[in-house]
């Protein structure tokens, strides 16, 4: 006979929280959300679960699969030891858990990335529990900051300035509880994926509070002047990683800022308003924002093959680009500025279609997260929202005389430039033992190929 109400004995019902993009126990309000729950329910033990969905990890790539894996460890550490991992699909997972721990409901931070979203309504339907959301990976959720006339911003600036006057809330406390429970096996981390050279940040919880408190306490300060300068270690926050991993909420960082950190506030609005845009306009994952450059002609064969291999691997011949690639090759992170370097090159130097590039970078970046990339190649290919107007075309040498001025970033990831003192790393042609050490010659040349692509923008701004 099934225990009922009133059974002598009652079935334990516990409340399951599911880690997603939350990996952490601070500012965490599903989190506490489920606790509260359990507490106030005969049975106050919390399932604290996480589930390794086979094609989601897939779609992680090694990179993001390597931090996930250290991610998930510090994670158990501080649930000590009791976080439950099971593999599997969750409409398959859910279910299983929920009969284990007889739960009364499961509890998530919503995610608004459009698959996830669409996969949570379905799963939704096909539990026997109810699934609740609370909070979100952002301090104001996608779809919240409307204009007056309840249609979405597009612009970013109107933006910034109504999503700073909605507010968002203070930081959830930290829950002392610690009645975890693992009422069934744990299936255990996944192997973590090789890496070979590539070396990545230490991840969890702890080490985002502490990367922040460092920044807050040394760097913030200088931010304004300093974010583009990818020769300084410390230029940025270097926290998109722990971010994208929910190893830190930008509530948490939100509330320590004062007006005088404005810059630094309006980056961390950069990503919620690409949540934002991304929301309203699934599509755009892998569709022109603007339909206008749906017409723009890409370049495709064999010479734009060899073209962007050689961007992939930083061997095209103009030494802050080659930088950037490779330093996104090294440590599976690439510096702001040198981002839209590279992302203007591929595209308006190389003239190959953007998603190829945000594809590559997707690959590689253990911040890859697909809201904030695909918005950033957009902005750079002109068909974004707020998007840098098409003509204005990055320099790849200036932009890196300008913003690596000694050369220290190029002698850092580029050896055979190494020996280049000063900016000569910049332009090792006008320096005798400039290619002493193979580095390979320009694969184009930027002005002819600056000519081409304003020609490929007035094409089709008329059309
Ligand atoms: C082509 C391109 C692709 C990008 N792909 C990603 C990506 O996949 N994931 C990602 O997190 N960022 C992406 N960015 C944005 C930006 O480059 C990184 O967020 C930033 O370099 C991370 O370093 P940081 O934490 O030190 O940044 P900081 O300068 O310290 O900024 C603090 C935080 O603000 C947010 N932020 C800053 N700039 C941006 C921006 N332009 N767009 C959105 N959020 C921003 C990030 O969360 C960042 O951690 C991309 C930018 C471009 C041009």
């Amino acid at each position: 006979m099934a225990a009922g109400f009133n059974s002598p004995y009652r079935a334990p019902m516990a409340t399951i929280h599911w880690f997603r993009r939350d990996l952490r126990l601070s500012d965490n309000p599903a989190l506490l959300a489920a606790i509260e729950e359990a507490a106030a329910s005969a049975d106050p033990r919390v399932v604290p679960l996480f589930i390794l969905d086979p094609d989601q990890w897939q779609q992680l790539g090694p990179v993001r699969g390597a931090y996930l894996v250290s991610s998930l460890n510090e994670l158990g550490k501080s649930l000590n030891r009791n976080l439950l991992i099971r593999h599997g699909k969750p409409t398959q997972v859910l279910p299983e858990v929920i009969a284990a721990a007889s739960a009364t409901s499961v509890h998530i931070s919503a995610d608004y990335v459009p698959e996830v979203l669409a996969a949570d309504l379905a799963l939704e339907k096909q539990l026997t529990v109810p699934l609740i959301r609370t909070g979100s990976p952002y301090a104001v959720a996608p779809g919240r900051v409307r204009k007056e006339d309840g249609t979405p911003y597009r612009v970013y600036t109107p933006y910034y300035k109504a999503w700073l006057a909605h507010g968002w809330r203070l930081p959830a406390v930290t829950p002392s509880f610690t009645n975890w429970w693992m009422p069934l096996e744990c299936h255990g981390r996944p192997t973590e994926p090789d890496l070979g050279n590539l070396q990545l940040p230490a991840a969890g919880e702890a080490a985002a509070l502490a990367q922040w408190e460092k920044f807050k306490d040394t760097t913030l300060i200088d931010y304004a002047e300093d974010r583009n300068r990818p020769d300084f270690i410390n230029g940025t926050s270097r926290l998109s990683i722990p971010l994208r991993f929910g190893e830190i909420h930008p509530r948490t960082i939100l509330q320590d800022l004062t007006d005088k950190d404005e810059v630094y506030r309006k980056e961390i609005c950069w990503r919620e308003f690409y949540a934002d845009v991304l929301h309203h306009n699934p599509d755009t994952i892998s569709e022109n924002l603007n339909k206008q450059y749906d017409l723009m002609p890409w370049e495709t064969g064999k010479a734009a093959e060899q073209n962007f291999e050689a961007w992939c691997h930083g061997k095209t011949g103009y030494p802050f680009v080659d930088a950037g690639m490779r330093q996104l090759l090294a440590e599976g992170w690439m510096h702001n500025r040198v981002r839209m370097v590279v992302a203007s090159f591929l595209i308006k130097d190389l003239h190959i279609d953007w998603r190829r590039g945000a594809d590559w970078f997707m690959q590689w970046l253990a911040d890859g997260d697909i809201a904030s990339n695909q918005h950033g190649w957009q902005w750079t290919a002109g068909s974004g929202t707020d998007a840098s107007p098409f003509y204005r075309v990055f320099n790849p040498i200036t932009q890196g005389i300008k913003f690596d001025p000694n050369g220290d970033y190029v002698r850092k990831y580029v050896p055979e430039l190494a020996h280049l003192p000063g900016e000569t790393a910049h332009e090792p042609w006008k320096v005798a033992d400039g290619y002493k050490f193979n580095y390979p010659k320009t694969i184009v040349d930027h002005s002819v190929e600056r000519v081409r692509a304003l020609a490929d923008y007035e094409k089709i701004k008329k059309s």
